[in-house]
């Protein structure tokens, strides 16, 4: 079985300071993430001996774990690139993503607004995503609790954030607002537009 490998951060672990500091970089994505790297691994290759033993008494069980860390994987993954130094953040203020965030929000700011309030309220673990769904041709503001509850399938995550206490903790302790407000100032809005045209075209 090819297995999954926890991905290099495109930068330092340092690189998003002041607004997301070192060491909680450094926790999340050589310890958090690669937890889950090898989480989905792990779901994989007991599904390939159930498939080899012909026995699916824990399919059920399999399937969640399966669910669970792949989206951890992918969530954080994509997390990952959609940040960026803070000096090399800028937000967008025309292009293809802008029109559409105004079309589907009625302004930026409004968007941004129901982005962070989306992931302050939260239930638990989880994250705020923007997202494309295609059908429709439309921007949504989700949540997801965990990594995989309460998706529109098929829609394709564009921007998100991870909510999770992990992401935040030891630097805002209990406080998930800082954080959020914080985090815009690391916004990879580049990356984010390249992930738009890609959705759009596909
Ligand atoms: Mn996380």
């Amino acid at each position: 079985m090819e297995e999954y490998k926890l991905p290099d951060l495109p930068y330092a672990y340092n690189a998003l300071e002041p607004y997301i500091d070192e060491q909680t970089m450094r926790l999340h994505h050589s310890k958090h993430h690669a937890a889950y790297v090898a989480g989905l691994n792990s779901a994989l290759k007991k599904l390939e001996e159930a498939r080899s033993k012909g026995d699916f008494s824990s399919v059920q069980a399999l399937s969640k774990l399966l669910a669970f860390h792949g989206s951890g994987h992918t969530m954080h993954t994509i997390f990952w690139s959609i940040m960026c130094p803070p000096s090399e953040s800028k937000e967008p203020k025309g292009g293809e993503l802008y029109a559409q965030i105004v079309k589907d929000f009625g302004s930026f700011e409004g968007f941004k607004k129901h982005f962070s309030e989306a992931a302050k309220a939260v239930e638990g673990n989880g994250w705020a995503i923007l997202a494309y769904e295609p059908i429709g041709k439309r921007l949504m503001v989700l949540q997801a609790e965990n990594h995989q509850k309460l998706t529109v399938q098929g829609s394709v995550p564009l921007l998100v954030l991870d909510v999770w206490e992990h992401a935040y903790y030891l630097k805002h302790q209990n406080n998930r607002a800082a954080y959020v407000d914080a985090w815009w100032n690391v916004v990879n809005w580049k990356e984010v537009e390249r992930r738009f045209a890609a959705a759009k075209s596909r």
